[in-house]
């Protein structure tokens, strides 16, 4: 509301009414209301009901004189300060020493009034009247305005609680995500561990040429599906920007080909075709992170060939730049199956994300790879994308920033190969493993290097046996029915500090807890060192004597 949509209201006070109708024509050039009053009284009356910018009182009334009347006036909160010009026919000192009315405005008329004189003190008092309201109406502003700024401020600490609790709410979302995917690693590679190792023994038995082809595509198979878990794993890691990439040297056609001979079944089977080409020029050996790189291009194949039906993948390399210490490639892999409408091209690379539910009926999958994929080719310094058209087949393509090969003293060991053969030293072995097929693995590795094993089926047993014999190592499985791992390490520490045994026994936890920090975890546990289920075979022996 405007604070001048109600005229100005101008309190006149006289006990005769002639008085009043003259101020009433002194003053009509203004425009405000008039409220009359008869007496002191009756004037104190009215303003407790309205609010007056200005009171013009007859200083001699019968009863209740003016000056009596400002004085109560003066002591009532709402009229304290209101300006009031006396009229009276007495000099004007006199209402120097009446009390209380030296506070706030106080002017003097004399009888007979000049209108002229009177308009001219009104409209001081007036324009002084406007300018408070007009201030009045700034600070209500302002106080509104603070209360909106208020009601904001709590509104924004009721969002950011919200936000907070959201948050933690999200971080024990995350830490439950983080242990399903913890237990689910675990589950998948226990048997993966029987598959890996029951291969790698199988591949030293002795097989006919398919045998051996079959078992080698187990293995690697098996592998990669390893890899793939791993992945699934980092996939958070990857997401917070924790992973690094590994640089390595490594053979860009062996490890193409060896995609090929993957593939190789699964081509055959849907009567497809499958060519690779190679740009010219690009070196044999370079270096950057082969797993990872492989990876997007498995997923890649591995798509193409689930949607197509009929005709050919083809994955092509082609050499986008190089420099002496950057080459970027540029991988193809083209289909000719059932493509992506554009509607569907917009949500691939996202997580989970499948083009329809019915292909997912289909053709299964998680709607991870491509999301996965978009991560490790931007941690390649390189994007990936698509070009399809529905029904008529796909070219993914990704780029990725490798290297020229490393030129170093090569090490004389081989990871990729197993040479087995007798170690420097044969020990004597515990084992403490609780699934019999993981039992047989490890005990037929540990056998060929030429070690004894005794096994214990779970941390009890093996804190038993640890008491009765000698032996020179142990490997300790961490989740064992009766007594875990963890805990049989601790009883095994505690017996060696109680018998105050010179060189504590070495224990190296065995487990398919493969998550990141687990070795700093285990290592705090009392262990000397940590190996990942599955392992092969190599890499075992390796850590018994690191
Ligand atoms: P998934 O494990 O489900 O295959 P991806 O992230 O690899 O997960 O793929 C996501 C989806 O993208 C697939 O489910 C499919 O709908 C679509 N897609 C991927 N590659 C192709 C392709 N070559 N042809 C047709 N559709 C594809």
């Amino acid at each position: 509301m405007n604070f001048m949509d109600d005229k100005p209201k101008i309190l006149i006070v006289d006990d005769r009414e002639e008085n009043l109708v003259s101020l009433e024509i002194a003053l009509n050039v203004f425009e405000v209301e008039f409220v009359r009053a008869y007496t002191g009284m009756e004037a104190l009356q009215k303003t407790l009901n309205n609010e007056f910018a200005l009171a013009i009182i007859d200083v001699q009334m019968p009863e209740m004189d003016g000056y009596e009347t400002v004085e109560l006036m003066r002591q009532s909160k709402h009229t304290k300060y209101l300006p009031v010009i006396f009229v009276s026919a007495i000099y004007k000192e006199d209402f120097h020493v009446v009390k209380g009315i030296e506070s706030g405005a106080v002017d003097f008329i004399s009888k007979p009034i000049i209108p002229e004189v009177l308009s001219g003190k009104v409209s001081v008092f007036l324009d002084l009247y406007i300018q408070k309201k007009e201030l009045e109406e700034v600070i209500r502003e302002r106080e509104q305005a603070n209360r909106q700024l208020n009601e904001l401020v709590n509104k924004l600490e009721k969002t950011q609680s919200e936000l907070k609790l959201a948050k933690e709410n999200a971080e024990l979302a995350n830490k439950i995500k983080s242990l399903f995917l913890a237990n689910m690693s675990h589950e998948i590679r226990t048997p993966m561990n029987g598959i890996i190792g029951m291969t790698d023994i199988l591949l030293n038995t002795e097989l006919n040429e398919a045998q051996r082809e079959f078992v080698d595509i187990i293995q690697i198979s098996g592998n990669n599906l390893l890899t793939i878990i791993n992945d699934i794993l980092d996939f958070s890691k990857i997401e917070a920007g924790q992973v690094a990439l590994e640089k390595i040297n490594f053979d860009i056609y062996k490890e193409i080909k060896e995609i090929s001979r993957l593939f190789s079944l699964k081509i055959q089977e849907k009567g497809l075709r499958f060519s690779t080409s190679f740009d010219e020029g690009i070196p044999q050996i370079l270096s950057g992170d082969p797993v990872r790189l492989k990876q997007i291009i498995i997923n890649l194949v591995n798509n193409a060939i689930k949607f197509t039906e009929l005709g050919e993948v083809s994955l092509k390399v082609e050499k986008v730049k190089t420099s002496d210490e950057i080459i970027k490639l540029l991988f193809k892999v083209t289909d000719t199956g059932i493509g992506i409408s554009k509607e569907g091209q917009k949500k691939l690379f996202k997580v989970f994300s499948q083009t329809h539910d019915s292909i997912t009926r289909k053709y299964g999958g998680t709607g991870l790879g491509l999301a996965i994929s978009k991560r490790l080719s931007e941690l390649m310094n390189g994007n990936i994308g698509i070009e399809s058209e529905d029904g008529k087949g796909s070219t993914f393509w990704f780029t990725a920033e490798l290297g020229p090969e490393i030129k170093i003293q090569a090490h004389s060991e081989d990871l990729n190969t197993d040479k087995g053969g007798a170690s420097s030293k044969s020990l004597n072995i515990l084992l403490a493993e609780d699934n019999p097929i993981n039992q047989r693995v490890a005990m037929f590795n540990l056998r060929k290097f030429g070690h004894t094993v005794e096994v214990a089926e779970n941390g009890k047993i093996a804190v038993e046996k640890f008491s009765k014999s000698n032996f020179d190592l142990i490997l300790m499985d961490i989740q064992m029915p009766v007594m875990s791992g963890v805990e049989a390490v601790e009883k095994i520490r505690k017996m060696e500090k109680d018998t105050a045994k010179a060189s504590p026994i070495r224990i190296i936890a065995m487990t398919a807890n493969a998550l990141k920090g687990d070795r700093e975890r285990f290592l705090s546990y009392g262990m000397n060192d940590y190996i990942s289920k599955p392992f092969k075979p190599g890499d075992l022996e390796r850590i018994l004597f690191a």
